[in-house]
């Protein structure tokens, strides 16, 4: 599709043109730049606007429905072209984090919400990418574990159970904070202890209209 775009650009010329683009929320013209969607009008080739795209995307559509009826009232926009494209690289063996990064997403699970796949196929892909990364390191990195190690890897998942939840500390890592969870940025918050939280919280923060002033000769009044 792309290709065939930029065949049409360069129909008549090597490269495709220049053309400035005019953001509608910053008010300001791009500088040239070799667009895809652009057209010259007169004298000046511009990025075509998106309301035109639009537009012209919902005569598509329903042009569509004389084939598919069943597509009736569907209006495609230009945003769902880059979700189809996002699918199509990972349906098509590209791990799915190579496709964030192409896509400019920072977290992968935002590109996961673009691509339109089961999660058992997100899986498969990044373990397949996993395996050939594996078959390129030299095998002794990936020996089975002994049974010794198991013990204490599951020994480690039974030691994250604190009082209020899960600490979240990566396997073999001691705990760096002697054990003063409350504090801890480790610390995954069980939802049902919340109340047990807000408990402990009111004990080291209590209301200032209760707390109790101690006087010199230790006698305590409020
Ligand atoms: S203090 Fe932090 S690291 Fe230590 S057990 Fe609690 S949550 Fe885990």
């Amino acid at each position: 599709m792309i290709a065939t775009i930029i065949r049409r650009l360069t129909r008549n010329r090597r490269d495709v043109p220049l053309a400035t683009r005019f953001d509608q929320y910053e008010r300001i013209t791009s500088d040239p730049q070799p667009f895809l969607f652009q057209r010259t009008i007169g004298q000046r080739t511009e990025v075509i606007n998106p309301g035109t795209l639009r537009d012209e995307l919902a005569k598509l559509s329903d042009a569509l429905t004389v084939e598919r009826p069943e597509l009736t009232g569907c209006r495609f926009t230009p945003h769902d072209f880059r979700r189809l494209f996002a699918t199509d690289l990972v349906n098509h063996g590209l791990p799915i984090h190579i496709g964030a990064a192409l896509l400019g997403h920072l977290d992968v699970q935002t590109t996961h919400g673009y691509v339109t796949v089961f999660q058992e196929d997100v899986i498969r892909h990044y373990q397949t990418h996993l395996a050939g990364r594996r078959a390129a390191r030299p095998v002794r990195e990936y020996r089975a574990a002994t049974v010794t190690e198991w013990d204490e890897f599951e020994k480690h998942f039974d030691k994250r159970k604190v009082e209020l939840g899960n600490c979240g500390r990566p396997y073999a890592t001691p705990c760096e904070h002697e054990h003063a969870c409350i504090r801890c940025p480790m610390l995954q918050v069980d939802p049902v202890m919340i109340g047990r939280l807000d408990e402990i919280s009111s004990k080291h923060h209590p209301d200032p209209r209760q707390v109790t002033h101690v006087t010199e000769d230790s006698s305590a009044k409020t």
